[in-house]
């Protein structure tokens, strides 16, 4: 299927002229800036961040081998999720599909913005079931979310089917890959030049250990980027968080360690939990957490609770009925969670 920006932006958003910023109509550095209303007694932090990030997007454009025009940063990727939704969707009328179990953002960003948000399951090893995905889709169907590794099950869309939704669907296909650095995988971004209807976010706040600066990514054509670009708030990304992403991107080997240590930490602890009796399956996972489904998920959380452990309780979810979604934690940390999962074990025998 052809792919055409025009016949999924919504009119608004085609017609809007974006807010023009003091900075833009000015290239350069000039001697005295008095366009913008900040304070000139401040030291540091007084002067509006660059709302187009170029240094960042350069940064980030080199470290994944594409273009700047293809890099948009966000506040958290959360923003560009929300901003996606409110390009594409018209209020009332679009919808967005949504395999479960899955992030639950997608769906909430759906509900703000009065977008209806269709929950086809995936399959039993939660991959992409492209038929219950076709059943849900129509001709109001404008973007179809998914997450590899996906979140809460922990594993890799399958390729395949992936790159066929890609091709047969006449919207957007985002890929949330905020844990693939703990994959075993290059993910989607090689495929960026090939589908132009194509979306890959990823975040700092995970293996980069910046979930608190609020840096997410999209990813995507040229197309999709400017029309995202438009509807940004124009400064999005504080200095701050645009100075620390890119010492991080320049220390990225020490991140890389961090990363293999986590995957390491996630391989011991799989093994650990899978000798507990009351643990009935670990699945597989690629990312930095595991689903885990035990004998009672509920009583299990609640001893965990009472010792001051908190993990993330995912029995109500749809095909995770019992069971635990558990962080990979320190290697101290998970030494903590398996002793306390012993004396669980006592209490249950
Ligand atoms: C944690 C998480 C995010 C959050 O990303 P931010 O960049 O912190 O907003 C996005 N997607 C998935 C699947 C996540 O698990």
């Amino acid at each position: 299927m052809e792919f055409d920006i025009n016949s999924i932006v919504r009119e608004n958003v085609k017609r809007l002229k974006p807010y023009s910023t003091a900075r833009d109509d000015f290239k350069g550095r000039a001697s005295l800036y008095l366009d913008a209303n900040e304070n000139p007694l401040a030291m540091e932090h007084g002067r509006y961040p660059d709302p187009k990030q170029h240094d960042l997007k350069e940064a980030l454009a080199t470290l994944k081998q594409l273009n700047p025009g293809q890099v948009i940063p966000g506040n958290g990727s959360d923003e560009i999720i929300d901003l996606l939704i409110r390009a594409f969707c018209e209020p009332g009328i679009d919808n967005i599909i949504v395999p479960q179990p899955t992030y639950g953002m997608y769906k909430v960003y759906a509900d703000i913005n009065r977008v209806e948000a269709r929950l086809p399951l995936l399959t039993a090893s939660f991959d992409i079931d492209i038929q219950a995905i076709y059943d849900c889709v129509d001709g109001n169907s404008k973007i179809i979310f998914l997450c590899s590794p996906n979140n809460p099950s922990g594993n890799l869309l399958d390729q395949n089917k992936t790159t066929s939704l890609l091709q047969s669907f006449h919207g957007l296909v985002v890929v949330d890959e905020a844990y693939i650095d703990f994959a075993n995988s290059d993910g989607f971004l090689p495929l960026i030049n090939r589908f132009p209807n194509l979306v890959v976010l990823q975040t700092f706040s995970k293996a980069w250990g910046l979930a608190a600066l609020r840096l997410g990514i999209g990813y995507g054509s040229w197309d999709v980027v400017q029309i995202l670009d438009k509807i940004k708030p124009p400064y999005n990304i504080n200095s701050l968080t645009q100075q620390k992403a890119m010492d991080a991107i320049d220390d990225r080997e020490g991140i890389l360690e961090w990363a293999r240590i986590l995957v390491s930490e996630r391989e011991k602890l799989e093994k650990a939990l899978e000798d507990f009796p009351f643990v009935q399956k670990v699945y597989p996972s690629q990312a930095n957490f595991l689903l885990v489904k035990l004998t009672d998920a509920r009583a299990c959380y609640q001893f965990l609770l009472n010792k001051g452990i908190i993990v993330r309780d995912r029995s109500s979810t749809a095909l995770c009925g019992h069971c635990l979604r558990i962080s990979i934690g320190s290697p101290e940390g998970n030494k903590v969670l398996i002793q306390a999962l012993k004396e669980y074990q006592n209490t249950y025998r």
